[in-house]
């Protein structure tokens, strides 16, 4: 197992299989442009086939596809079949925004993923209207009803973003809807990740204050206490629900995270919050030896210094990590570009 400079594994991949997307929620695509990556530049799946087991002979066992919105890549159900098939590879989860769910599930089951995590905001199709610019909250609901049917009932999550003054007198009712559909809910702190280009302190509901207004509708609530690098803490009501709450903004967990990105386009990211990635699309197509990218990778993740959430909130005056300008110059600075 390779360690970083805080000794944390390299164990946890996120996967971007296109950085395009059919929503464009407030939090992550608010602009009305984006510049995309060039098309020439997004691996095959046979190059990311051959990049994951790269990884996994270097420690990773667990892969997320993420995205953009990895339902959109054509065939993705191929590329699922073959990390599915790698012996190494012991979760194979996707994060979706489940509106092509509802078509896909049954095909992503067949094709061996193991988990599914649906991006949901809120329970009112107003909202949705308003926080994705797009009429389709019930095509969700599809989407979740469809992954119970394929058997994805095992291991179901649910995501929400909590923005102040947006969804965050939902909370209880996103936890109930969960609780209908036999979903674990994972209440998100609202990240100031690159493209989150209005993103401000006034609008995140911490975690203290997330617990603080569960607590009056459901009493107290119990931490599930766990030995676990999964980024979400989670806790239990009185009636036994259990939920997440990831507070990557307020209460950040660098000291175990475990976790690196890839893009589309072959850059590998060692933080959420780095600005900088090592390329190896370029390595890959110019016919470099696994020997010679598994140096290229071990060597990165041992001068792994990254803790970008701590170093976010120890700045005076946070506002948005990445001006709209460079964005345009970088898509890869995008959170649209290199995944959740
Ligand atoms: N399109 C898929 C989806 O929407 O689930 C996958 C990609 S999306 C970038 C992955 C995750 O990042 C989602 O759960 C989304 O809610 C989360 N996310 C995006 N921007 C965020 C932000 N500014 N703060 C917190 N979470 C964010």
């Amino acid at each position: 197992m390779l360690h970083d400079q805080f000794r944390r594994p390299l164990r946890n991949l996120r996967l971007s299989v296109t950085d395009r997307c059919n929503l464009r929620c407030a939090y992550c695509m608010p602009e009305e442009e984006y510049v995309w990556l060039p098309r020439e530049d997004i691996l095959s799946f046979e190059e990311m086939s051959v990049l994951v087991d790269l990884f996994a002979e270097l420690g990773v066992d667990k892969v997320r596809l993420t995205g953009g919105e990895p339902l959109l890549r054509k065939g993705v159900e191929r590329l699922i079949a073959m990390i599915a098939a790698k012996p190494a590879i012991r979760d194979l989860a996707i994060t979706t925004n489940g509106l092509l769910l509802g078509e896909q599930a049954a095909m992503l089951r067949a094709a061996g993923l193991h988990r599914i995590t649906v991006s949901l905001d809120t329970v009112r199709p107003d909202r949705f209207r308003a926080l994705t610019r797009r009429d389709a909250h019930a095509q969700v609901l599809e989407g979740i009803e469809a992954a119970r049917r394929a058997g994805f009932q095992q291991g179901l999550k649910l995501d929400t973003v909590v923005m102040r003054g947006v969804n965050d007198d939902e909370l209880a009712d996103l936890l109930e809807y969960g609780r209908a559909v036999g979903a674990e809910v994972r209440f998100i702190e609202y990240m100031d990740v690159g493209g989150a280009t209005s993103w401000s302190a006034g609008q995140v509901m911490s975690r203290a204050a997330m617990l603080a207004a569960l607590e009056q509708r459901y009493g107290g609530i119990e931490p599930v206490v766990e030995e676990t690098s999964a980024p979400a803490d989670r806790f239990r009501l009185p009636d036994g629900l259990v939920f997440g709450i990831i507070s990557s903004t307020t209460q950040p967990f660098c000291q175990t995270c475990d976790r690196s990105r890839l893009t589309a386009d072959g850059t590998w990211f060692r933080c959420l919050y780095a600005t900088t990635g090592t390329d190896l699309r370029g390595p890959l197509r110019a016919g470099a030896s696994s020997a010679e990218l598994a140096a290229l990778v071990s060597a990165a993740w041992r001068g792994r210094t990254d803790r970008g959430a701590e170093a976010r909130l120890a700045l005076a005056g946070r506002g948005p990590l990445v001006q709209i300008a460079q964005l345009r110059q970088d898509p890869r600075l995008e959170m649209h570009t290199r995944g959740g």
